[in-house]
């Protein structure tokens, strides 16, 4: 190669590097919807680059990059009696992470108490956003035979919030139908395909970028203790804004509950499922396939909210994942 071709392919890959670490200074006034309108990018790319736990609050003279995909978690590769294991090395409250498995025996998964059977070499585990921090063990049965590994869990803090609710509001609140309502939801996200359906990160369900309540933050009603914290993330955007499905599923319920309002949920396989509460009008029934960018459903105010917005939850196993990060770089 001429020297000439070299040196401007040098200059073309130290410029690419600059750009795909371009930064940004948090200026007064700014917020983080401001700062991804200005970029072209999303609330939810420089909440996952940034590792901001809670992306609502930023602060002036903050460093932010606004360029280039989030690192890939760091694995640790074993090698088990029964074949080979691929885990993170750390692993966070409410996050999902995937566990992949090359072995000729039937596997199975214990982590924090549950059980997981592994179909195909892939497993989808999400670790509960309350489980307490700490290091702990992940053990592998196969063919008669256990191996266990440590996976330590990172605490996350994402705040808390205090709602107060009209009487008619507060009427919704009550235990047996609540607990009724989520065995359902869990139950339909425990089931559905046994094969993942989406091959790329998911896209945005709704175009807003306003994000009025985080994944994760712990929440008390009209005073009460904080025992409870938010199982998805919510977008304000007005009542009949369409609402898409952000990756291909298949709808496991499509109607009125009681808490969450009319919604939908979908299921995508590998034991995930997404949910969509407080919709003016669903679009979309029961066993029906859907394509990535399908309409489902309209933005409302059903059920237990205190005004029009998307409620979008990501569940693994039925347990509730932050939905931010499927939208960056799916699990
Ligand atoms: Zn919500």
């Amino acid at each position: 190669m001429d020297p000439m071709k070299r040196s401007w392919m040098a200059l073309t890959l130290a410029l690419g590097l600059v750009l795909a670490q371009s930064t940004y200074t948090v200026q007064p006034g700014d917020t983080l919807y401001s700062i991804a309108k200005r970029f072209g990018t999303t609330v939810e790319a420089l909440q996952v680059l940034n590792g901001l736990e809670d992306p609502t609050k930023i602060a002036v003279g903050q460093v932010l990059k606004v360029e280039g995909q989030p690192p890939a978690p760091a694995v640790q590769r074993l090698n088990a009696p029964f074949g080979a294991l691929e885990l993170p090395r750390e692993v966070s409250q409410g996050q999902t992470f995937r566990l992949r498995v090359r072995s000729g025996a039937q596997v199975t998964v214990r982590f924090l108490n549950q059980r997981y059977a592994v179909q195909g070499e892939s497993l989808l585990i999400a670790v509960p956003r309350l489980h307490p921090e700490g290091t702990y063990a992940i053990a592998f049965d196969a063919a008669g035979s256990s191996y266990s590994a440590r996976l330590p869990v990172r605490a996350v803090e994402k705040g808390r919030q205090a709602l107060t609710l009209s009487p008619d509001t507060a009427a919704l609140l009550q235990p047996d139908k609540i607990a009724a309502e989520l065995a359902r939801l869990t139950d339909l996200c425990k089931s559905g395909p046994a094969e993942q359906l989406w091959q790329s990160t998911w896209k945005k369900p709704v175009d807003s970028n306003r994000i009025t309540t985080i994944f994760g933050i712990r929440r008390s009603y009209n005073g009460g203790p904080y025992r409870s914290y938010h199982e998805g993330l919510d977008y304000g955007a007005p009542t009949g804004t369409p609402v898409f499905a952000p990756a291909p599923g298949v709808v496991a319920l499509a109607e009125a509950l009681f808490v969450r309002g009319n919604a939908v949920v979908l299921q995508h396989g590998l034991g995930v499922c997404s949910g969509y509460w407080h919709l003016s009008r669903i679009a979309v029934k029961p066993g029906q396939q859907v394509k990535a960018g399908d309409l489902i459903g309209y933005v409302g105010s059903t059920g237990l909210s205190t005004g029009p917005h998307l409620h979008f939850e990501v569940r693994v196993h039925g347990v509730p994942t932050d939905p931010a990060a499927w939208l960056v770089r799916a699990p």
